[in-house]
């Protein structure tokens, strides 16, 4: 049987076919000789499950897609702040080869840009492993297959570099860049004219989705922080100057690339590729971007969308005797996230429990964010302080050495003692 996510994905070819708008980038003549009606989309969820539908075996260079990965080799290398100081977050506004410096720092203003992304690659290149090599060995790890250098395109991109040498100069000059100016650009090039197709981009995209862990491999490619870190520089600024448009229209963090690519991550769900050569004014890609329209319209992916909020995290409140004694039984349920834990506590401020023992019961919980731990651990003193015993059923053994604020222990029980206990 087909997946009907694949006969939707040929509907998002078939149905973007009327945008023929846009124009492929002239500056490299490599890329102005790329047939122009080209299209491919696909997907990847954290599940890791590929789904591709168009031209997905035409191969592309991955252009200014690789930077977002390139960045975040160099934030495990050097740590967040280092980075940071010499390479911005903040959304420039301009183009994404326009030859400008944050005029208060003297840096780039971010690493989706040229000059943030030169700078960036300049950052990864090491004596034992050139940046171009690393950088290539990443993308393969992530995308389960080798992943090499379209040399031509490298070679026309070279040839014809003056505006990236431009600002090469500019980052050596100002201190920012201290590699050769020519080295860093040659290196930065060959990272933008490694070829991939939409498939390897939504199996880098669903990395990013699931928390820098890529989801077939189980390797995980960043730490949770960086990941954090790459998708908030690509929401900000993975768009150039249509940031603004792009995320009030598609909503998620994405990267396009000037050979017509676009990837866009929705945080713990799904990793999206699509590609068409023609690009807009800002430098993406026109058919990519109705593309991406579409999905995120269809499949309710935008980030702003608020769906169900979180309300309460307290089902009921029952009074029991526990093991022979009185107890007050706090049934949680779904994911403990600030307002459904703040909903808890206003009803057990209010209405304080009487009884000796406070059992809270995590039977149903699915995830405690450390808001959450935080919070339950200066509930938990307040209730030790007031008399009480605290018990915490924890059937996910995910708060293994739970205290109160004043690391006093809090009883963790399995569910199946508290249902042998209790009798109400
Ligand atoms: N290699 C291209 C350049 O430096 C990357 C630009 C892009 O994809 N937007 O111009």
């Amino acid at each position: 049987m087909r997946s009907p996510i694949l006969d939707y994905l040929d509907t998002v070819i078939t149905e973007t076919a009327h945008v023929t708008s846009g124009a492929v980038a002239d500056y490299i003549p490599e890329l102005a000789s790329a047939p122009t009606d080209r299209a491919a989309v696909a997907l990847c969820t954290v599940n890791g499950v590929v789904y591709a539908a168009g031209d997905v075996d035409v191969d592309f260079s991955i252009q200014s897609m690789s930077k977002p990965f390139a960045y975040a080799l160099a934030l495990a290398d050097r740590g967040i702040d280092d980075v940071v100081a010499r390479v911005g977050v903040e959304p420039s506004g301009d183009a994404f080869n326009e030859l400008s410096l944050d005029p208060e720092t003297g840096t780039p203003r971010n690493p989706m840009i040229n000059a943030g992304a030169i700078a960036t690659h300049a950052l990864i290149d090491t004596e034992d492993a050139p940046a171009v090599d690393r950088v290539l060995d990443y993308f393969s790890r992530m995308a389960q297959r080798e992943i090499r250098i379209d040399e031509e395109v490298a070679a026309s991109e070279l040839a014809t570099a003056d505006r990236n040498l431009g600002l090469a100069y500019l980052l050596h000059s100002s201190g920012v860049l201290e590699a050769e100016p020519r080295a860093a650009v040659t290196g930065y090039i060959r990272q933008c004219a490694a070829s991939v197709n939409v498939r390897d981009l939504a199996l880098m995209a669903a990395t990013l989705a699931n928390n820098g862990v890529q989801p077939n491999t189980g390797e995980r490619m960043l730490s949770r922080v960086e990941n954090r870190q790459v998708l908030s520089v690509m929401a900000a600024c993975g768009m150039y100057d249509a940031a603004g448009d792009w995320f009030t229209n598609v909503g998620i963090p994405a990267k396009s690339g000037v050979a017509g690519g676009i990837i866009g991550v929705l945080p713990g769900q799904v990793g999206l590729a699509v590609f068409s050569p023609r690009l807009d004014s800002h430098g993406n890609s026109a058919r990519g971007v109705a593309m991406m329209e579409m999905l995120s319209e269809d499949m309710g992916l935008h980030l702003m969308d608020v769906g169900r909020p979180g309300r309460t995290s307290l089902r009921e409140t029952q009074l029991a005797t526990v093991e022979g004694v009185d107890a007050t039984v706090y049934v949680l349920q779904g994911d403990l996230v600030l307002s459904s834990i703040e909903a808890l506590i206003h009803e057990i401020v209010s209405n304080p429990p009487t009884t000796p023992l406070v059992v809270f019961d995590m039977g149903r919980v699915d995830e405690v964010l450390p808001v959450a731990r935080r919070t339950s651990s200066a509930m938990a003193t307040k209730l030790h302080d007031a008399g009480h015993r605290v018990v915490v059923i924890d059937p996910e053994e995910t708060l293994t050495g739970f205290t109160d604020d004043q690391g006093r222990p809090v009883e963790l029980w399995t569910a199946e003692r508290l249902a042998r206990g209790i009798s109400r």
